[in-house]
């Protein structure tokens, strides 16, 4: 048995490389791609998979006639949101990369997939998980601390949703953070943006970068940096391939990859 896969944003960056991974493998059939901006050309054309030759459209429609039972989603927040609402009216599963989803808005996506899952997920990179959980255990020991992401000069939303998933588990696992001794800047800004818990995050956006992330932690005499480095778009493939394969025994709505890693 196949899983039937299609694609949100297939013509991107992500979604070109997702097409690419689902179509690698024999148990994933792809059978749809989405994307406007590459309406009516084939998908070979658009992604340069071997193998299915149909058209990229811009109707999600073409995903229920496809029978697509798990839709991946890597495009704009705004698109994202309206594509998971059709996914969880329609009872197709959602697996969704698309950064910039906050936890206030959880519940109601949550409250939306009754008759099918969603997992949504800042980082589908092993690396970045392990970064976050181990600045999640870092947390409790140090009294200050800064993100610091840095991402390729085509990213156009910031900070990453790595950065604010980070920040919000850390904030989660200590409230004794040490307030910012700075009480005037000459330029604004240059503290960065106050996350989750007052921990500032800093935007890179950099000409030859892919996706990084260091964290920097500090208490009395000493410092902890925790650094990920994508160099690569492969890198998160396998996570992504992962939360296909396993989206339907997930019900309900799934922050993260860590509940699918042992
Ligand atoms: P991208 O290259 O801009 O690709 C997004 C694609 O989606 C574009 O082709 C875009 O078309 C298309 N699109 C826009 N609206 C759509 C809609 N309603 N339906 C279908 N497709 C639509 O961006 P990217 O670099 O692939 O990144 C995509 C998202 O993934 C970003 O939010 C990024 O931060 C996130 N990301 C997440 C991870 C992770 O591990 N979770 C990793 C990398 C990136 P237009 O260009 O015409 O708008």
């Amino acid at each position: 048995m196949t899983i039937k896969v299609g694609v949100f944003g297939a013509g991107g960056r992500m979604g070109t490389e997702v097409a690419n991974a689902v179509s690698a493998e024999p148990d994933l059939d792809l059978v749809a791609a989405i994307d406007p901006s590459y309406e009516g050309i084939g998908v070979e054309q658009v992604t340069g998979v071997s193998g299915p030759t149909f058209a990229v459209v811009s109707d999600p429609a073409a995903a229920l006639a496809a029978g697509v039972e798990v839709m991946v989603d890597f495009t704009h927040l705004d698109a994202a949101r309206a594509n998971l609402e059709f996914c969880a009216d329609n009872g197709i599963h959602a697996v969704v990369g698309t950064s910039g989803f906050t936890e206030d808005e959880h519940a109601d996506i949550a409250a939306r997939f009754t008759s099918s899952n969603c997992l949504i997920a800042p980082n589908f990179a092993i690396g970045a998980v392990l970064m976050m959980r181990f600045a999640e255990l870092a947390a409790p020991h140090f009294e200050t601390a800064e993100i610091i992401e840095l991402h390729h000069d085509g990213k156009i939303d910031s900070p990453s949703g790595t950065a604010i998933g980070t920040a919000e588990r850390m904030a989660r696992a200590s409230e004794a953070w040490g307030p910012d001794p700075v009480t005037s800047q000459t330029i604004p800004g240059a503290r960065g943006a106050k996350g989750p818990a007052g921990i500032p995050i800093h935007s890179v956006r950099m000409r030859g970068m892919t996706a990084h992330q260091e964290i920097i932690l500090g208490t009395a005499g000493q410092t902890l940096v925790i650094r990920h480095d994508s160099f690569d778009r492969s890198s998160f493939m396998p996570g992504v391939v992962l939360a296909v394969r396993r989206i339907a025994s997930l019900p309900g709505l799934t922050i993260g990859l860590d509940a699918l890693l042992d």
